[in-house]
């Protein structure tokens, strides 16, 4: 059904080949051979013309479709009559066909034809279709250029497929950009043939040039992976993937930079191994920044120490090692004495300052073999290797007076001391676990026996650990369980003889373990927090016991409650004194608060304010334990307080050390000076009620006139009117 008009594509013509004439049915004859033959050309050139995809055309010189082949109108989606007579502008834009003219001007004037160029062309609904086309110039027997002819050949779907290719080989360089420092190819003798990127190896000694033709172990790269180069070379030799591995390059001046690296295998069409692809990075700043932050996951930022965590790594193969060899090992457990205080009373600057120099001084003590750690606030564990028990007492006893040397503190020498408890391994315990209890357990010993000493761990100690855990468990149970009472010690005017006041002094009932003095239950109060409601209570309970006393008719007393620095810092403190007060209808005279020297320490302005807010209420407030916490007398005079109550540990030695005394008759003299009510704590003889009185001591508290007792005995002692001085009875405890 074809019926496009078909011209010969040849050039020539019977009449134009110039034939000689022979007869006329010579030449009848040899004209129809002629015609057959030409019949046959043209019928061999339309079938190759038909069966191509692309499209064959034909021209005038103005650009008039002259012939053509169905290819062409399958492309433009003419059919044979619309296409027929068409010029070029008719499936072209007009920039297009002028772009063409300018192809075809040149043909002409030239004579040299376009093998391939771009022709964008119009289908005839007005898709764009992309073609690559050819221009020949046609030329008559006289050599006259006649027209154009040429191929067209539908290139759209090649073109978006390359477009693609190249967008995704864009995507695909920025990726390895982004995630990678740099791009390498090897061949399948791992040599490699390709390098490109921001750097190589970020030195910059080591370009990606002078790397081509060599293999990754050939240019002075380590890699840090078990099996090294020969695991890494199995796994090329096996065409496997392999992903960041790890490599360094160690510069001339020790600096290492590291890399990783991850590869592919690749591999042609026909699936044979053709070599490797893959990235690389520079993950020296990572590597340094992970090292840095294991080191400070594991090491005490203050002193530089491993910490409980770093400690726990190296006990493990520690003890392991003891095992295997049949060696000992000696944990000790070092906890300083009295730490709180210096830490409360100079600051937490001054308290790291301490634990550094500490620190320091417990490194320098050891082998560099045994492990010194911080296990937290003021806790140290010395481990160490190869040692009998002897020679742990001595390692003991140094540690001790190294710890015990003074250590100069905002421009003063300052004294700590430390209680250790030993544990060795494996005559006291067989694993890491009940090693470090043990120590632990024995450091409470040493507390226990007046701290500044070590002791060592015992089958005794086991049942005394065990009560300490069961001991802070009830001790949140307490209050609600209404184990605690208060005892009161009365205050005595030096002068007048007469009592002036008494102090409540807390004690917990324990259903075990009897009656529990303060100083064993209140550190773990103030740790615990506990201390704020336990304190509260102990407040509410003083006051009521106060007005509870006056109207049995006794005479009005001073009560002295002690409060906890936890307390200070707890919102609302003036405002739950006032309500208390108000609650059991003390006046507020009556009430005079204890507290430590500390207070000064943590945020003096909102202390002050406090203590100025309680003070105006009418409460009295004295500075207790006066002495030991390492204050002057220069920081009281900011302070709104009434009284001093000096530490007990200076009236000890009167009368027999004369510093003592001279330190008590200076703080005496300049108490007065700041017009502070001055009270000696812990007066114990007759001798150091004396001293005080000489010395102008305003009152007196102590086991010579009377131990703090029962609310019971209190009232007793107050109807009978006169002072009850207790006899110490031996082995009494409290
Ligand atoms: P503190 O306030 O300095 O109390 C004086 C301590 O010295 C009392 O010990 C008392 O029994 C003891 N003492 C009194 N006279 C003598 C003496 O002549 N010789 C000796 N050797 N000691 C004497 P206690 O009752 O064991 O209290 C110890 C500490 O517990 C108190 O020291 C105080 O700081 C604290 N504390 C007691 N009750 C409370 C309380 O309700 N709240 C708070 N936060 N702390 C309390
Ligand atoms: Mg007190
Ligand atoms: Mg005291």
């Amino acid at each position: 059904m074809q019926k496009f008009a078909m011209k010969p594509p040849g050039d020539k013509n019977p009449e134009e080949r110039g034939e000689n004439e022979i007869t006329p049915s010579a030449q009848a004859a040899q004209r129809s051979r002629a015609e057959e033959e030409l019949r046959q050309s043209e019928e061999k050139y339309r079938t190759i013309l038909e069966s191509i995809e692309d499209g064959y055309y034909e021209t005038n010189l103005r650009g008039d479709l002259t012939f053509f082949n169905k290819g062409l109108c399958r492309m433009l989606d003419f059919s044979e009559d619309e296409l027929r007579g068409m010029n070029n502008r008719d499936y072209q834009t007009p920039e297009e066909a002028a772009e063409m003219y300018r192809f075809f001007n040149r043909v002409y004037r030239t004579g040299i034809p376009v093998p391939s160029f771009d022709w964008n062309v119009v289908q005839k609904d007005g898709s764009p279709l992309t073609t690559e086309g050819s221009i020949h110039l046609v030329k008559n027997a006289r050599g006259e250029a006649v027209g154009f002819r040429g191929i067209l050949r539908d290139v759209t779907k090649r073109r978006r497929v390359e477009l693609a290719l190249g967008e995704s080989e864009a995507r695909f360089r920025s990726l390895v950009e982004l995630s990678s420092d740099w791009f390498w190819e090897q061949d399948a003798k791992f040599r490699f043939v390709r390098l490109e990127g921001r750097q190589v190896i970020a030195d910059g000694s080591v370009s990606g040039q002078n790397l081509l033709g060599k293999r990754r172990w050939e240019i002075g790269l380590e890699i840090d992976e078990s099996g090294g180069w020969e695991r890494h070379r199995a796994l090329l030799r096996e065409h496997l993937p392999f992903r960041d591995q790890i490599m360094h390059r160690t510069l001339p001046d020790g600096e290492k930079r590291y890399i990783s690296v991850s590869g592919e295998p690749i591999f042609d069409e026909r699936g044979r191994f053709k070599g490797y692809r893959g990235v690389g990075r520079d993950i020296t700043e990572q590597k340094r920044a992970q090292e840095r932050i294991k080191f400070l996951a594991t090491h005490d930022s203050l002193t530089g120490l491993p910490n409980r965590l770093m400690f726990g790594e190296f006990l493990t193969p520690a003890i392991e090692l003891a095992r295997r060899h049949g060696r000992t090992l000696a944990a000790l457990f070092i906890d300083l004495d009295r730490f709180k205080v210096i830490n409360d009373t100079l600051g937490h600057a001054a308290g790291d300052k301490l634990l550094k120099e500490i620190a320091g001084r417990l490194r320098s003590m050891v082998r560099a073999s045994d492990i010194v750690a911080r296990m937290g606030g003021d806790e140290f564990v010395v481990l160490v290797q190869e040692a009998a028990p002897h020679q742990v007492a001595v390692l003991a006893r140094k540690i001790l007076s190294a710890i015990a040397r003074p250590i100069e503190i905002l421009g003063q020498g300052y004294r700590v001391t430390a209680s250790i408890g030993i544990c060795i391994h494996p005559t006291d315990a067989g694993d890491e676990r009940s090693l470090m209890n043990g120590a632990d357990a024995a450091m409470y010993l040493a507390k226990g026996e007046g701290r500044d000493n070590f002791q060592f761990y015992s089958e005794g100690i086991r049942t005394q650990t065990s009560e300490r855990l069961s001991f802070e468990t009830g001790l949140r149970n307490a209050l609600e369980n209404n184990e605690f009472l208060l005892h009161y010690q009365p205050k005595l005017d030096l002068k007048s003889g007469s009592v002036t006041g008494l102090e409540a002094l807390l004690r917990w009932q324990h259903p075990e373990f009897g009656l529990i003095p303060p100083e064993q239950f209140i550190p773990l109060a103030e740790e615990s927090g506990l201390i704020i409601p336990i304190g509260r209570w102990a407040l509410r309970a003083a006051c009521r016991q106060n007005m509870a006393w006056q109207n049995e008719g006794l005479p009005p007393m001073r009560m002295a409650v002690n409060l906890s620095m936890r307390q200070l810092s707890a919102e609302y403190l003036s405002q739950e004194i006032d309500d208390t007060l108000q609650e059991a209808g003390m006046p507020p005279e009556l009430l005079e608060l204890e507290l430590t020297e500390g207070v000064m320490i943590h945020n003096p302005e909102r202390t002050f304010r406090i203590l100025s807010e309680i003070r105006k209420m009418g409460v009295r407030l004295a500075i207790d334990d006066f002495g030991i916490g390492y204050s002057s007398l220069g920081q009281l005079k900011h302070l709104p307080v009434d009284t001093l109550k000096v530490d007990r540990s200076f009236i000890h030695g009167i009368p027999d050390n004369c510093k003592d005394m001279a330190i008590m008759k200076a703080i005496i003299t300049m108490a007065k000076a700041l017009n502070l009510t001055v009270i000696a704590e812990g007066v114990e003889t007759k001798g150091q009620e004396q001293f005080l009185r000489e010395h102008n001591c305003d009152e007196i508290q102590g086991y010579l006139f009377s131990k703090p007792v029962s609310s019971e005995e209190i009232s007793l002692m107050l109807r009978q009117g006169r002072p009850r001085f207790l006899e110490r009875r031996a082995g009494e405890v409290i």
